[in-house]
């Protein structure tokens, strides 16, 4: 196999809103950028995005967007980025807007906004319920505008990483057309590459979403953070997991359970279904652990948006109703429609300062390397995001990583890369193809899903935890053992498959890890075993390293707190 070494000044990995804003910033200031994405571009998850993105527009200042994330967050969100974040959403709006993205309007022309679980005001800027679509669409044309190159269906399988200098300069992918392995070196390099919630059976998230870039960092013993916070999101097509937005409960559905009851009264009497997500996904699945669910396994409860009327469903929610009908056939207008509690959104990341340098350690960063999105914990959402705070987080975040690059790139240099700097990505590769095993990477990947559920799910507790790093040692001693039927190299989606195995089985054991060290309940992390959050002792993030035998560390990082100090979180 050949290796064709190509150099930039930036490689972005990830086209998705982090990426592309990213790409964009750095293409405008002159430099030679390069995206790869394994997908085309507006095939990123951001493009599902439905309900909506954050600002304060019609509020004095910022504070109060401030305080209801910090509150969401569970007081684990560190307040300079949250105080960043906040401040420059407004204009992040703007800009969006400047560049063609057209949000819903009221009667006298002002964007619109709409209620969100957890806000103290309707912040939720939208376009119908497709926002995260027309906000990608928009930057990627913008990106492709100004000349960024984008090299889609390209998988990166390895960053180039020189632990002893501390620097990374660039990343080696292969093309998917044909297995053509390529090294991208330059001197930044930034990862986009979203979220990986597909570790879990019940999920919203696309089949995209294997977390691969969290995994590709932490083979280089450089640490994630806070991956215990996983969210889930209360409403979740029964069955699937395909998501029906807080759009829907932001205009006003009722939650139901089999007794017909608005059961968000027993647990958030004040906020009722626009109690943060944690808060309603508990609810929910309680009423289905005490036999108050719907549906024929009683395994749902029901999400009833009748009573706004046919004219404001299919003017505000038409995607919901398209989604519902095809996949339960139930009419939201005629029907309550089944939803249980989905897995949706990871908190936890790459960690990064807060101009999106990579950390090494909790005091270092990592030279020439960037991420921003939903694959990096800047942390702004703590142990728990506010609903339309990420596609906010993520087209801001990659807008201000781009910045900080061009801002950077005069003191970064350039390390040639050598064609051996590809070998690992390319050993891994032939492995997985020539391996002559007896496993079926489906059936792995369907026993790591459902086990995460069942063991460090919504509700998680020692035991489960013990259970589940046992499963996960099991199922990678099996992952040694595979076999693919495929063997050529034209769009082999079987190696793919396999290699994001590999990717999920690393990161779901240091979910596991942090999830039974940490012995508190904190926002989207609930531990029957410790049922209140734990100030004194847990107030902290988790930094965890993998060895080469894969086992895992633990750390304590430091809190950022600015102006919001910790109380009990009431809704
Ligand atoms: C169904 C759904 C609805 C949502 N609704 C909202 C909402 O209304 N409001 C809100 O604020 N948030 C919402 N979110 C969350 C939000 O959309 C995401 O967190 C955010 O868009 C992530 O953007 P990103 O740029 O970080 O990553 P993504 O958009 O996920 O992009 C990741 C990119 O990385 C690339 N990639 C990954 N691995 C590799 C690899 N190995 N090689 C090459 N490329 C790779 C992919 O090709 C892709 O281009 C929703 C999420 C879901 C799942």
């Amino acid at each position: 196999m050949s290796v064709e070494i190509r150099k930039y000044d930036v490689v972005v990995v990830g086209a998705g809103l982090a990426g592309c804003a990213a790409a964009r910033e750095c293409q405008l200031a002159g430099l030679k950028t390069v995206v790869l994405t394994k997908l085309h571009p507006l095939r990123s998850h951001s493009g599902a995005a439905q309900g909506g993105i954050n600002a304060a527009l019609n509020e004095s200042d910022t504070t109060s967007h401030e305080f209801d994330t910090v509150k969401g967050s569970d007081y684990l969100g560190d307040q300079d980025a949250i105080e960043l974040m906040c401040k420059k959403a407004p204009e992040t709006i703007r800009w969006l807007e400047r560049m063609g993205a057209v949000f819903s309007r009221n009667a006298d022309g002002s964007i619109a906004q709409r209620p969100f679980g957890g806000q103290s005001h309707p912040r939720a800027c939208y376009a119908k319920d497709r926002t995260g679509l027309t906000c990608l669409q928009t930057i990627y044309e913008q990106a492709h505008r100004e000349g960024v190159e984008f090299l889609d269906e390209w998988y990166v399988g390895d960053v180039i990483y020189d632990k002893r200098t501390n620097k990374v300069n660039g990343v080696v992918a292969l093309n998917l057309r044909d297995t053509q392995f390529a090294i991208f070196n330059a001197k930044a390099v930034m990862f986009a590459t979203g979220g990986y919630g597909r570790t879990y059976k019940i999920n919203s998230n696309a089949h995209a979403n294997t977390g691969d870039g969290l995994s590709i960092v932490a083979r280089h013993g450089l640490p994630l953070e806070d991956m215990e916070f996983v969210q889930f999101h209360p409403s979740g097509l029964a069955g699937s997991g395909i998501l029906m937005s807080e759009a829907a409960r932001g205009e006003g559905g009722y939650l139901l359970n089999s007794l017909g009851e608005r059961f968000m009264a027993k647990s958030a009497p004040n906020k009722m279904e626009l109690a943060s997500r944690d808060v309603v996904s508990r609810a929910i699945e309680r009423e289905i652990l005490e036999g108050r669910g719907v549906g024929p396994n009683k395994d749902a409860v029901y999400l009833d948006v009748r009573h706004l009327g046919e004219a404001k469903i299919m003017q505000r929610l038409p995607e919901l109703r398209d989604l519902a009908i095809a996949f339960l056939g139930q009419d939201m207008v005629k029907e309550p429609v089944m939803i249980r509690a989905t897995a949706h959104y990871s908190m936890g990341g790459i960690p990064v300062d807060v101009n999106c340098h990579v950390r090494s350690s909790e005091d270092e960063l990592v030279e020439g390397f960037y991420a921003a999105g939903e694959c990096s914990c800047v942390s702004v959402h703590g142990a728990n995001r506010l609903g339309a705070n990420s596609v906010l987080e993520a087209a801001l975040f990659g807008r201000h990583a781009g910045e900080n690059i061009v801002k950077d790139i005069k003191d970064l240099t350039l390390k040639d890369a050598k064609v051996t700097d590809a070998q690992r990505f390319m050993d891994e590769v032939k492995w997985v193809v020539s391996n002559n095993g007896i496993q079926r990477v489906s059936d792995l990947r369907e026993e790591l899903q459902a086990t995460m559920t069942e063991n460090a799910g919504v509700f998680r507790d020692e035991k489960r935890l013990v259970k589940q790093k046992e499963i996960i040692k099991n199922i990678r001693e099996k992952y040694k053992n595979i076999r693919i039927d495929d063997k050529s190299s034209v769009f082999n989606t079987d190696m793919q498959e396999a290699i994001e195995l590999g990717h999920m089985i690393d990161y779901a054991a240091f979910i596991v890890e942090g999830a039974y060290a940490r012995k508190e309940s904190r926002g989207a992390h609930y531990r029957e075993d410790f049922q209140q959050r734990d100030d004194e002792n847990f107030l902290y993030h988790t930094f965890a390293v993998m060895d080469k035998n894969k086992n895992i560390s633990l750390s304590k990082a430091p809190v950022n707190i600015g102006k919001f100090k910790p109380e009990v979180r009431a809704y």
